[in-house]
């Protein structure tokens, strides 16, 4: 009996660290929304991103055969510029920025970056070419370092040091007992909704991408915080083409283009003055938030 009982005891051992290690890859997978089945060409070319214009044409695009979700999308985002995606829950927003990151292939029309089809890309240099500050951040049993770090093992202490000071987690690193080195996530230090999010804000100011998805990036924020770091996220957005979802359009005004997505159509598509002068959909959104906010 006490010969069987240690392997026994062992293997349960072996075997919870391998189903905890398998329950956290499962959760990464579906928190990402990504079903690994888009696949390179084999003649895939690395992606140029070069200033990073990105261009939605005709895109049409549905999860299942049954419902299509989005119908002929257009848009254009020159290099550097910011486009704004507005509209109802489950009008599509979300899907825009996953086909971006090719989790899914389109199913008519054809999404491009600086003029190449995202399909004729290797996935690693298309991902590479890309920074998403998420609705919900993902976090790794490791350290802070480690969960900035991610997006860039291999940069130098100083960078992460700037990333995290950038994204307005210094003061709050600084009070952690063991700093940078303090161990976070499901087994670690929980952390709030706005303290992820500033996590995923230096990571992707480290990884320095040319491309920004900002997918309503400040929501879990009280709105102090949040405007502290719309000015950090301003800062990085500048030099970069952004597509930023947000539901609270105030956090958008002062993008080059806003979209206006209902039912996975684009109905309207200006800037903030030129949509409020054309009184449509925008404004009827723009004037029910004012009220609420109010
Ligand atoms: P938004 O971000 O504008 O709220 P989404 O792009 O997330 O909207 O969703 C658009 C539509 O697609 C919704 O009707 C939603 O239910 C559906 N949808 C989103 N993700 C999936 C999925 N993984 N499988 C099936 N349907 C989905
Ligand atoms: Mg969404």
């Amino acid at each position: 009996m006490i010969q069987l009982f240690i392997p026994l005891n062992f293997l349960g051992f072996v075997y919870r660290e391998i189903r905890e290690s398998l329950i956290n890859i499962e959760r990464v997978f579906r928190l990402m929304d990504q079903p690994p089945r888009v696949v390179d060409r084999p003649d895939a070319r690395p992606l140029v991103p070069d200033g990073g214009e990105v261009a939605f044409e005709g895109v049409s695009f549905g999860y299942g055969a049954d419902r299509q979700v989005l119908h002929e999308v257009s848009f254009r985002v020159p290099a550097g510029h910011k486009l704004a995606l507005v509209g109802s829950s489950g009008a599509g927003k979300s899907t825009i920025a996953r086909l971006l990151f090719r989790f899914y292939d389109v199913d008519g029309g054809r999404i491009t970056i600086h003029g190449q089809d995202i399909r004729e890309v290797t996935q690693d240099s298309l991902r590479a070419a890309i920074g998403v500050v998420p609705q919900d951040t993902v976090l790794f049993n490791d350290t802070i370092y480690y969960n900035i770090a991610y997006g860039r093992p291999d940069a130098p202490p100083e960078e992460v040091h700037r990333a995290a000071r950038l994204a307005h987690l210094e003061e709050f690193i600084q009070r952690l007992p063991e700093g940078f080195d303090t161990v976070v996530g499901e087994r670690g230090l929980k952390l709030s909704g706005g303290e992820k999010q500033r996590i995923a804000i230096a990571r992707v100011i480290l990884k320095d991408p040319s491309i920004l998805v900002l997918d309503e990036a400040t929501s879990s924020l009280d709105s102090h915080s949040e405007q502290a770091i719309l000015g950090a996220l301003r800062e990085i957005a500048r030099e970069r083409t952004t597509l930023a979802i947000a539901h609270r359009l105030s956090t958008v005004e002062d993008a080059d283009t806003i979209l206006v997505l209902e039912h996975g159509r684009v109905v309207e598509q200006g800037t903030h003055e030129a949509l409020l002068g054309a009184n449509g959909a925008y404004a009827a959104l723009w004037r029910r938030q004012q009220r609420g906010e109010g």
